[in-house]
This record gives structure tokens, sequence and C-alpha cells, in this order.
């Protein structure tokens, strides 16, 4: 039993309680550095599941979020709007591709992908053509942990097996790569074609699945099939927005554009919860209508929270006025060169890196609760997962600290 400790009345994410470390407490943040509760400091490699991209505690965003406080924390979006929500809504329309131009603000990841299945599938109910409601999905996929996105995530490797009974049925299969994985891809829509609202993914990165790269030949392939069958096509950026992997978006790297596109983690540069699901004219119009149940029927209490849409705006302030692609762009020759050397370990199956995303992928499962102990141990906070050892560091990183995180992962991966 946990007995007296602190955290007893908490219950962790992903986490079997009884046997893990009880979690590190920290008691404050600055830049890339995580201050423990006992003193400690650590270097993040993670940026709080990649949030964080300009560091802790920006005092831009401060400021912003400080000032709204202020004004105006908070006011429900039904019948109400106001000024940061649209002024962030006009920013990421400006931002991103072609006609993307409607934005539905909501409070999570996992709830922005609901919305965009959402739409998919009164998108094709309000055109009158029914029967249209399931996805195609990849292996490797990670969408979120509700129910609607559990059943878009990889089926297998996924963190969700045990609820394989209890969710609707989708096509998951293999991104089409290779001669094989494309003939299987192209069986599948022609036999499912009139049953699929639309084609989901994660572009050039998986994420949480595995961490696992595509080139984005893949991605204009699927944009084709979509166009050629008359799917519309999601682009989950959630982790890949906002310079992650080199470009702004993902789908700019990869010169396609999806009928929608779903964002969150670094959209408030790690401060606030908040995420958005932003469609094309052409989804927004199937919308709007003479008929009220053509609406969109959703509305999460916290939308557009306007704490979170001023730490946004202000997120968006620092990618205008500070070098961050150029950061990126930096932390992606550093991580490889800091990372190379593992290749040629024992234990290492393979180094990947693109833009501010590490990958060390071992052969064997590893002792995750060892390894964990093992990076605090090295000053450095990093979480591996599955078989992945990874960095997605804050795009402010010194050089300094990335090559200590480096260093770390080599350490450790070799079991020293
Ligand atoms: C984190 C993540 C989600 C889920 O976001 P939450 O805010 O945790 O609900 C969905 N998709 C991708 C690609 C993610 O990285």
């Amino acid at each position: 039993m946990a007995g007296k400790d602190e955290a007893e009345h908490l219950w962790l994410p992903y986490c079997q309680m009884k046997t893990a470390a009880p979690p590190l407490k920290v008691a404050s943040t600055q830049g890339t550095r995580i201050r423990l509760a006992d003193g400690r400091e650590l270097i993040d490699g993670i940026a709080s599941w990649w949030t964080a991209c300009h560091g802790y505690n920006h005092p831009h965003i401060r400021e912003a979020v400080t000032r709204q406080l202020a004004i105006l924390p908070h006011v429900m979006f039904g019948g109400l709007v106001h000024e940061e929500a649209q002024r962030l809504a006009h920013r990421l329309c400006a931002l991103l591709p072609g006609d993307l131009t409607r934005v539905f603000f909501s409070d999570s990841g996992s709830v922005s992908v609901e919305v965009a299945l959402k739409m998919a599938v009164q998108f094709w109910l309000n055109k009158g053509i029914r029967g249209r409601n399931k996805f195609l999905a990849f292996k490797g996929a990670y969408h979120g942990d509700t129910f609607a996105t559990m059943a878009v995530c990889d089926p297998q490797e996924g963190m969700h097996k045990h609820f394989a009974g209890v969710l609707p049925s989708n096509i998951v299969t293999d991104l089409p790569r290779g001669e094989e994985t494309i003939a299987q891809f192209d069986r599948l829509l022609e036999a499912y074609a009139d049953e699929l609202a639309a084609i989901i993914v994660e572009p050039l990165v998986q994420g949480a699945g595995g961490m696992i790269f595509h080139p984005p030949q893949v991605l204009s392939r699927l944009r084709a099939a979509a166009d050629r069958y008359d799917l519309l096509l999601i682009f989950d950026e959630i982790f890949t927005g906002f310079g992650r992997t080199g470009s702004m978006f993902a789908c700019d790297e990869a010169e396609v554009q999806p009928d929608i596109i779903c964002l969150s983690k670094a959209l408030t540069g790690g401060t606030m919860a908040l995420a958005a699901t932003v469609a094309r004219a052409h989804v927004f119009e199937a919308f709007w209508s003479d008929d009220p149940s053509h609406s969109l029927m959703h509305g999460p209490t916290y939308m557009a929270n306007a704490l979170a849409c001023a730490a946004a705006n202000a997120s968006l302030d620092l990618f205008e006025r500070e070098p961050r692609l150029e950061q990126v762009e930096r932390i992606e020759q550093e991580l490889k060169a800091g990372l190379e050397p593992c290749r040629e370990m024992r234990a290492v199956k393979d180094v990947r890196v693109k833009g501010a995303v590490g990958v060390v992928e071992l052969k064997a499962g590893p002792d995750l609760e060892t390894m964990r102990r093992r990076f605090v141990e090295h000053g450095v906070f990093v979480r591996p997962f599955g078989r992945v050892v990874y960095l997605t560091p804050a795009f402010t990183i010194e050089v300094i600290d990335l090559q200590q995180l480096t260093r770390a992962i080599a350490h450790v991966v070799a079991g020293e």
C-alpha cells in the first residue's frame, strides 16, 4: 500500500502504481529545467509530452495569460465569443495551407480528434449519403484515449487492447509504403470505400504509437486515394504541429492538404489545455444550411478558454519573433550527432531523427523502471515507453543541455 505517501489520493496515467517507483514531485520549472521538491534539478528531454516548445515559464506567455486573467478568464462559447479566440482562429487559418478556414476549439487533443471524426461522419449525413461511418486508420497510430479515438489507434501495439470488444470497428492497416502494403491498401479501399467517412493519419511521424517515421510520398498517396474514392482526409498534427518535425506543420513539408487537421500539444506552448479542429471550406459548407439538424452537435464547456487562447496567441508571437524553425534544424543536427553512436550498441535496433524528435529504438522491451531511474541519476528527465527511448526537447534548449541529454541516453542504453 502507498501508506502515508503524499500521492495516495492520486491516480496516475499509464502506470501500474503498485510496482512503479513513486512519481517525482516537481516544485518548479524554468526554461528546460525541472526542479524537484527535494532540490534536485533535471534537464528536460521531453518538454512535457512535447508541449513546452518555448521552454517552461516563458515570460511572454506568462504576461499574456496574466493580462487575460484580469480581463476575462473564461466565458461559455455558446452564444458568446471573444477577441483572443477570434484572433487565434484567424492566425491559425493564415498559417495553415489552402482553405483550412474554420476552427472548432476544444480542450484536449483527444477531443479535437473526436470532433474531427464526428465532423467527417456528419459531413456525409448532411449531404444525404448514408452508411459512411467507418474510418481507415493505420498501424502504429495514436490518436487519443477516448473511445472513438481508441478505435483509430493501433489495435495491437496500442495502449488500448483491453477495449477491443467495446470499440466501434474500423479498418486499420499498414501505411502504404511498399509494394505489398500499397496493394493491401488499394484492396481495402476498393472493398470498403462506400462505408468509409475518412482516412486518418499522423503525418510524417506517428508519435505515441512508437515514434515511427514515414516519407511525404505516403501522404500524397493518401490524398490521391481520398480524392479517387471521395473520402475526407484527416491529419492529426497534435504531435507534429508547430515545428516539431522541422516545418511549421508536417503538411507543409509533405505539400499535402488535409480536409481536417487536429492541433493541440504545443498550441499554447505547454501552458494551458487547448485544442483545435480546423476544417476546409467544403467541409464547413456541408454544415451551413437552413436545417438546424445539420449543425455540428458538439460544445465542450471550456472550449476556446480565453486564458488558453491568450497563451496560444502569445506562443504564435514567439514563433514569429524568434527563430524557432532554425532552432529545430540545429537540434536535428545535434540529435543526429549525439544519438548516432547508439546505433552500434548491442541493444539498439534503430536510431532515427526528424526535426526535434530523436529516437533510439531498442531490440527488446527494456526494463522501463530501471531505465527511468538511471536517467534521473544522470540529471535528466527522459521517459522511454515500449521499446523507444526518445527526446522531444524545447526548441529553445541550449546545445550543452542537449548534449547532456544525448550522452545520458548513450550511457543508459549501453547499460552504464
Ligand atoms: C497526444 C496526442 C493525442 C491526444 O491528445 P490529448 O490531449 O492527450 O487528449 C492525439 N493525437 C496525437 C497525435 C497525440 O500526440
